[in-house]
């Protein structure tokens, strides 16, 4: 594949000698309003603009790490950077775990997707939380404590205010969100929510201790598998 060189080829001659050395320094040619200059060639091209690619495991983890780059802020940037974006190389791979169970992300064959319940949830959160400049913030005061320039106390004090408003701006407002898929319970017919048991998840009546209804979860799993098979 030939690589294209866009307003390199304007340098072809100079650039052949000491390329790498005058590359940075090269200034493009004085332009004055009314110059004449010669086309060399058009094109016509059809293109068609592509959604970027889904996110692998591997892609996302990269993603958290290079959060530096889906932040405009400089200073934020430059944050994110030194703390080497979200999360840490321990706690990033949990992260997205935690994030499967919860059934914010789904995966579609080698791809992950955040499923509809993540998008209403993010959708409605205040802007801010979504963010990933909101980590870059939070490092600077972690930072500003660890050199003594604010004390734990009043960072403390300022998240549990800022939280507050925002738990109070929270309730005023309504929240749809589309819960998961969850089996009925088989003896009273209400909700059921995944728990953890010794060994495997299993399902539980919400309705527990009145009502004693369960599932084990590779049994519903199953019944999942048949049902997305006859749809197909
Ligand atoms: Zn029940």
């Amino acid at each position: 594949m030939n690589a294209v060189t866009g307003w390199k080829a304007l340098f072809a001659d100079e650039t052949t000698e000491n390329e790498k050395k005058e590359d940075a320094d090269l200034p493009l040619p004085v332009l004055h309003q009314g110059d004449r200059c010669q086309i060399l060639e058009t094109k016509i091209q059809s293109l068609h603009t592509k959604p970027p690619a889904p996110f692998t495991e591997g892609t996302l983890i990269a993603a958290m790490k290079n959060a530096a780059s889906l932040v405009d802020d400089p200073q934020l940037k430059q944050i994110l950077r030194e703390s080497a974006g979200l999360g840490t190389e321990a706690t990033r791979a949990g992260i997205i775990e935690t994030l499967f169970k919860r059934q914010m992300l789904a995966r579609k064959k080698h791809h992950i997707q955040a499923t509809p319940l993540a998008q209403e949830l993010i959708a409605g959160l205040p802007d801010m939380l979504t963010h990933p400049g909101m980590t870059a913030l939070w490092e600077q005061s972690l930072e500003d404590i660890a050199q003594g320039k604010m004390s734990l106390a009043v960072f403390m004090q300022k998240q549990a205010q800022w939280l507050q408003h925002l738990v109070e701006r929270g309730k005023a407002q309504p929240l749809p969100l589309t819960l998961p898929k969850t089996p009925d319970c088989p003896h009273c017919g209400g909700r059921m929510r995944q728990r953890q048991g010794k060994t495997s998840p299993f399902w539980g009546c919400v309705n527990y201790p009145a009502c004693k209804g369960m599932l084990n979860d590779k049994a519903t799993q199953s019944r999942k598998a048949r049902r997305a098979n006859q749809q197909k």
